[in-house]
């Protein structure tokens, strides 16, 4: 599967340049791509993952097949995307003039220059990330009964396993949105609570994802347990970058904050803040997320951290779902044969 995975679609005659001219040729005119445009793009390519996928969502595959490319898409392009698409608030409003403006403003170019010169780079790229999603859509489909059974990482407890990775999802979506809730503070927006109190939940958030973190570590021995090598490695990633790389703390600091969380009956929230009362790492955080300069959230300024983060928590959350999505689907479709229930799909072919 990884030779297929790892494989850089092609810029010559393959699918992307199809693709591309496909999107190219119904030039959504500055607008919301329709779902319906992208699907018959990609079935007239019979690009094989994202007609499995329609087949049995059409509703939504279209969707999700454009918001999953577009998150692959490099920055600054991405958030050029998104307000092409007018996935922003601001964007969704707009014209389709004003939207040209601020696309225009937003590369430091003339409305116009984007639209001869972005635009085509832009629904290049596009087709670039939709056919290597497509790829791993495939990928995926193809990974189960793949993996070798001698891949012994995978012999866990595999209902213990999901428990864990559910939770390590929701800490990481609570982190994601206690800290949002405090950039809304701070911008003069109505929350429940004080801005101090949102602050600490953040904090114990973080607390919770750093535990769970370590916990998956000493239980299944890391991240090893998805169907698919590159996801693995993508989560793997992107749960040091949320659990450490981008906080403000040490690896002391944060094996602090860990036995803190721990100390508290059942993990509990209020005796954590209690606990946290005049400690210097409190201040530490505030002064973090105190550094988030952007004014708005779809269009962060570079090298803010906080914004970097939900970036990972996003990912982080679309991998898990997935992987959990695609057992779902195995679960069900295996609902009336004598399956054996106490291994992974992958493990019982
Ligand atoms: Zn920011």
């Amino acid at each position: 599967m990884s030779d297929m995975v790892d494989t850089e679609p092609d810029a010559g005659e393959g699918p992307v340049s199809r693709l591309a001219a496909e999107l190219k040729s119904s030039r959504p005119s500055v607008g919301p791509l329709v779902a319906t445009d992208l699907t018959s793009a990609v079935t007239l390519l019979g690009l094989p993952g994202v007609t499995r996928a329609a087949l049995t969502d059409a509703r939504d595959a279209a969707y999700r097949l454009l918001e999953s490319a577009v998150r692959q898409i490099p920055v600054p392009l991405r958030a050029q995307a998104r307000v092409y698409f007018g996935w922003t608030e601001a964007s969704a409003k707009l014209a389709k003039g004003q939207r040209l403006k601020l696309l225009g403003k937003m590369a430091a170019i003339a409305p116009d220059t984007w639209r001869t010169e972005r635009e085509p780079r832009l629904l290049d790229e596009l087709a670039r990330q939709i056919v290597l999603v497509d790829a791993r859509t495939e990928g995926l489909a193809r990974a189960t009964g793949k993996r070798h059974p001698l891949d012994s990482h995978l012999n866990v407890p595999w209902l213990a396993m999901g428990q864990l990775y559910s939770r390590s999802e929701s800490a990481a979506l609570a982190l994601d949105r206690t800290l949002r809730r405090a950039l809304e503070a701070r911008r003069g927006m109505v929350i429940k609570g004080t801005y101090e109190d949102v602050v600490a939940s953040s904090l114990y958030w973080f607390a919770v994802a750093n535990v769970l973190d370590e916990n998956r570590h000493r239980d299944f021995g890391g991240d090893w347990i998805l169907i698919d090598q590159q996801a693995e490695v993508l989560l793997m990633q992107n749960w040091y970058e949320l659990t450490f790389r981008l906080s403000p703390f040490s690896q002391r600091q944060v094996s602090h904050l860990r036995i803190l969380l721990r100390a508290c009956p059942d993990w509990e929230l209020e005796p954590f803040v209690t606990s946290l009362k005049g400690d210097p790492l409190l201040d530490l955080w505030e002064d973090w997320i105190d550094a988030c300069a952007c004014q708005n959230d779809d269009l962060p300024l570079a090298g803010c951290r906080v914004h970097e983060l939900f970036e990972a928590a996003q990912i982080i959350s679309d991998a898990i779902r997935g992987h959990w999505r695609f057992l779902i689907d195995w679960t069900v479709s295996n609902a009336d044969t004598n399956t054996d229930w106490s291994s992974p799909p992958w493990n019982s072919s």
